[in-house]
């Protein structure tokens, strides 16, 4: 099941820990430039700071965290290359590789559920105790062995038919996005569906006003993604208004990807029929066949800073200090070496406490 809390307005939040001067220090509009090291690359020296209104300075600590996300991550130690040409900490050329997020398609299939099934609505939107949840079918790990299959889970969206209109796809789509208070991606993508097909748009409205919706779900298929050297992160020439190299994304998915997903569904829909709790019919039309075209990314970028022990294999070390590196050190899912179908941001606090104790630990 997911949970869903508010969203926390940081500086709302946390304002007053943040004021006390004895525990931290924070410039705002400062954007971290370039990371100065010594002769030999093996100790960070500084940081050159430099606010888009001009001012420039530098900062000095005897550590280092670097924690700008899974993209940004890459692209500040790709862009770090006096010393070390092809990027700080890029001696093995894994800085930006390995690159995940979540694969997220929509309405995958129909699932009808039958009467003899009585939970479903635990899989719409509802709230226990005033925090909303909902929950989604997957598989036992037994079986996602057996089969070959990574972990994923499918979702549920009551009364929606996999096979409604695009237009209608795409209005619910913007509901949905400035119901979670955002405009949805490709806006003019949808709007111009919207317009372009008013008539088919009528008559289902039309329809729905004179009928209760189905019994019915449609699926959302997300899963893990194994890693790929081949998937990265890397710099164009072009450079951004502080002068760094842009970051351009080559985003790999398995080979097999519309396979297995093809067979969890298959599977999932067996098992429901078996049990009797329902029927599972898969939408090829729509998504299977080409499943690239439907696909949208889950806003969670992964692996580009990836944590093994064997500096070959992996840029951050056990403790998320880069390799050859004596004070620098790495926040977020970039460390990540491989995930499941989960988001990730529990972890990356996990790993972020981990990393205070560490370095609360180490001799000043
Ligand atoms: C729309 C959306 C929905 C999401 N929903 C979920 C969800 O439901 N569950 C979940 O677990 N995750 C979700 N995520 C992912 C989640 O937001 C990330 O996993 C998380 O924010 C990553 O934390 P982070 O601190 O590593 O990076 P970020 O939160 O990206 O923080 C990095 C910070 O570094 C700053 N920065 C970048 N470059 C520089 C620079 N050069 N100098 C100074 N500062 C810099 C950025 O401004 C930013 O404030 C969602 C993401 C999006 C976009």
């Amino acid at each position: 099941m997911f949970q869903n809390s508010p969203p926390t307005r940081f500086g709302t939040v946390y304002r007053d820990d943040l004021a006390r001067p004895e525990t931290v220090a924070v410039y705002l509009n400062a954007n971290l430039v370039d990371i100065e090291t010594n002769a030999n690359a093996s100790l960070v020296k500084r940081l050159r700071i430099a606010c888009l209104a001009g001012p420039q300075f530098w900062a000095e600590a005897p550590v280092f965290v670097l924690a700008a996300g899974g993209i940004e991550n890459a692209r500040l130690l790709l862009n770090a290359d006096k010393v070390e040409r092809a990027g700080l900490g890029n001696g093995n050329d894994l800085v930006g590789r390995f690159f995940m997020d979540h694969p997220n398609i929509a309405k995958t299939a129909n699932i009808v559920f039958s009467a003899r099934y009585p939970n479903f609505a635990f899989y719409d939107y509802h709230r226990v105790r005033g925090i909303k949840i909902y929950g989604f079918l997957t598989l036992t790990a037994e079986t996602l062995r057996r089969e070959g299959l990574p972990n994923f889970y499918l979702g549920l969206d009551k009364g929606q038919l996999a096979d409604e209109s695009a237009s209608v796809a795409s209005l619910r789509s913007i509901y949905k996005s400035l119901r979670g208070g955002h405009w949805p991606d490709h806006l003019g993508f949808h709007l111009r569906r919207v317009v372009g097909d008013l008539d088919g748009l009528a008559t289902t409205l039309y329809e729905r006003a004179l009928h209760r919706e189905p019994p019915l779900f449609s699926t959302f298929y997300s899963c893990e993604c194994p890693p790929d050297p081949a998937s990265r992160v890397s710099l164009v020439a072009e450079r951004d208004a502080l002068g760094l190299r842009r970051a351009q994304l080559d985003w790999r998915l398995p080979g097999d990807f519309a396979a297995t997903m093809q067979r969890a569904h298959r599977l999932i829909g067996e098992e429901l029929g078996r049990l009797g709790l329902g029927r599972l019919r898969i939408n090829t039309a729509e998504t299977t066949q080409d499943p690239m075209s439907a696909i949208e990314n889950g806003h969670h970028h992964m692996g580009t800073t990836r944590m093994h022990r064997d500096p070959k294999q992996g840029v951050v070390d056990a403790d998320c200090r880069v390799h050859g590196k004596a004070n620098l050190f790495i926040a977020g899912s970039s460390v990540f070496p491989t995930y499941s179908h989960d988001d990730p941001t529990m972890t990356i606090v996990a790993l972020a406490l981990r990393l205070a104790d560490h370095l609360k630990a180490r001799p000043s």
